[in-house]
C-alpha cells in the first residue's frame, strides 16, 4: 500500500457527501455534522498499526510507533465554519492519513520515528468565536477562565457543549501532556487567498502567520448642520478617517507583504443634514515582521493624528487584539521548498494572512512549518471554495516528501543530541 493521491481526493468527495449540504459543509465544532465527521475519520483508521485516542482538549491522536519516541506531528483539523468549503482543513487531515500509511506501509508498521496523526478540535472557533482552541491546549496557551463565559447564538455555554462531547474545560490544560517526544509538525492546507494562483503555482512553502494588530480607531470633531456650517467652519470627523483610510495603502504599500484595512467605519450621527461629528473605524494590520508590524502601527497612528489635526478634530485609539507573527523553523521551510521544487519544478515560499494551528504548535516550541496549496479564486470559507484535482494530487505527493524530509532530520538531530 504505498501512497495514493486519488484515494485522497475520494475520501474528501466521501466527507464532503456525508457532511455537507447545499450551502456547503456544515462541520462546526461540538456539533453532531462534527462528530459524524470523526467517527467517519475514526472507521478510516481501522487496519492500521495505530493507536488513537482524544487527549483532554477533544484533539485526535494517531500514533504510528516508531523505533524511536522522536516524532514527527502531522496535523490539521476536520472541523469546518458553517456553509464552508470541501478542503479547509480535511485537506490536511486526510492527506495525513494517507502519509501515515506509506510510513506504515513502507517501514513494515515501525518506522525509524514515531508518527503522530492530530485532528485538531474546533480550529475554526465558528460557534463560540474561539479559534485554534485544541491546538492552543495543546501550546499551554489556552486560558479556561476567558473562554469559560463564551455562548454561541442560542445562549449555550461553550463548556456546555463541551461537556456534550464528553470533555471538560476544566482539563484542557491536560492536552500540554501531548507535547511528550514532539521533535516536528507539518501541516499542509489550502491557501484560501490568491498568491499562488496568480503566480500560477500549484504549491508554495510558508515563511509562517502573520502578526496582527487590531485597533479601534475614533475621530472626534463637531455634529452641525449641513445646510447652516460653511466648509472652512467643519470639524468633519469623517474626513479625517477617510485620509486614513487611504493613507494605510501607501504604509502597507512600503513592505512586500504586508496589509492594512480599515474594515467597518460607522459615522454619527450618521444621517444626510449633518456633518460627522463622530466617526468610529477600526484598523487591522498584518506582517510577518514584528519590527515592520510595529512601524506600520506607528505610522498610521501619527498619520491619524496629523489628519485629525487638519481637520480640526482629535482622535482616540484604543486596542482591540493584537497577536505577535510567528515564523516557522528555517531548516523545515528549506525542506518544503525542496519537496515543493522536486515535485512541481519551482517553489515560492509566502506568509500565512490567516492563523493556523501551525502558529499554536511553533509558539509552543516545537519546530513546525506548513505547505498552502492553491486555491481557485482564491477564496474559502464558502461553498465555492476549491482546488484542481491535479493540484491536490501534487499536494498530496509534495507534503509526504516533506514529511519524509522531516522524518530523516528528527532521527540525524537525534543523534547529535
Ligand atoms: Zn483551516
Amino acid at each position: 500500500m504505498s501512497l495514493n493521491p486519488k484515494r485522497t481526493i475520494t475520501e474528501l468527495k466521501e466527507l464532503r457527501e456525508l457532511t455537507s449540504d447545499v450551502n456547503g459543509a456544515q462541520r462546526v465544532a461540538w456539533t453532531p455534522m462534527w462528530l459524524r465527521a470523526r467517527s467517519w475519520f475514526e472507521d478510516k483508521l481501522r487496519g492500521l498499526p495505530v493507536e488513537h485516542h482524544f487527549d483532554s482538549a477533544a484533539n485526535r491522536w494517531v500514533t504510528l510507533e516508531g523505533a524511536s519516541p522522536r516524532t514527527l506531528l502531522i496535523g490539521s483539523h476536520l472541523d469546518s465554519v458553517p456553509n464552508g468549503g470541501w478542503l479547509d482543513g480535511c485537506l490536511g487531515v486526510l492527506t495525513g492519513l494517507e502519509v501515515l500509511r506509506r510510513f506504515a506501509d513502507q517501514y513494515h508498521g515501525r518506522p525509524p520515528v514515531t508518527v503522530r496523526l492530530i485532528d485538531w478540535a474546533d480550529e475554526e472557533g465558528a460557534r463560540f468565536g474561539r479559534s485554534l482552541l485544541g491546538s492552543s491546549a495543546f501550546a499551554g496557551t489556552h486560558t479556561i477562565e476567558a473562554d469559560r463565559g463564551r455562548v454561541d447564538r442560542e445562549g449555550v455555554r461553550l463548556e456546555d457543549a463541551v461537556k456534550n462531547c464528553g470533555f471538560d474545560i476544566d482539563r484542557f490544560p491536560e492536552a500540554s501532556r501531548e507535547r511528550k517526544d514532539a521533535a516536528a509538525y507539518i501541516e499542509l492546507h489550502i491557501e484560501q487567498g490568491p498568491v499562488l494562483e496568480a503566480l500560477n503555482l500549484p504549491l508554495g512553502a510558508v515563511l509562517g502567520t502573520k502578526g496582527v494588530e487590531r485597533w479601534a480607531v475614533t475621530f472626534l470633531g463637531q455634529e452641525a448642520h449641513s445646510g447652516s456650517t460653511p466648509m472652512n467652519a467643519r470639524r468633519d470627523a469623517l474626513a479625517a478617517a477617510a485620509k486614513l483610510a487611504l493613507e494605510i495603502r501607501t504604509i502597507a504599500g512600503r513592505h512586500a507583504d504586508a496589509v492594512c484595512t480599515m474594515g467597518s467605519v460607522k459615522t454619527f450621527p450618521g444621517i444626510v443634514t449633518a456633518v460627522v461629528g463622530r466617526c468610529e473605524a477600526t484598523l487591522d494590520q498584518r506582517d510577518l515582521d514584528s519590527a515592520v508590524l510595529a512601524q506600520m502601527f506607528r505610522e498610521a497612528r501619527e498619520a491619524s493624528e496629523r489628519f485629525a489635526r487638519e481637520e480640526k478634530c482629535t482622535v482616540e485609539w484604543s486596542k482591540i487584539w493584537n497577536i505577535q507573527p510567528v515564523p516557522f523553523h528555517p531548516a523545515l521551510i528549506d525542506f518544503c521548498e525542496e519537496a515543493v521544487r522536486e515535485t512541481v519544478g519551482t517553489s515560492r515560499s509566502l506568509p500565512s494572512g490567516p492563523l493556523h494551528d501551525a502558529a499554536e504548535v511553533a509558539r509552543a516550541g516545537v519546530p513546525s512549518v506548513m505547505m498552502f496549496t492553491q486555491s481557485l479564486r482564491g477564496i474559502s470559507h464558502n461553498k465555492i471554495e476549491d482546488t484542481k484535482e491535479e493540484h491536490l494530487e501534487q499536494a498530496v505527493v509534495a507534503f509526504d516528501r516533506l514529511a519524509g524530509k522531516t522524518a530523516e532530520w528528527i532521527l540525524r538531530s537525534g543523534v547529535n543530541h
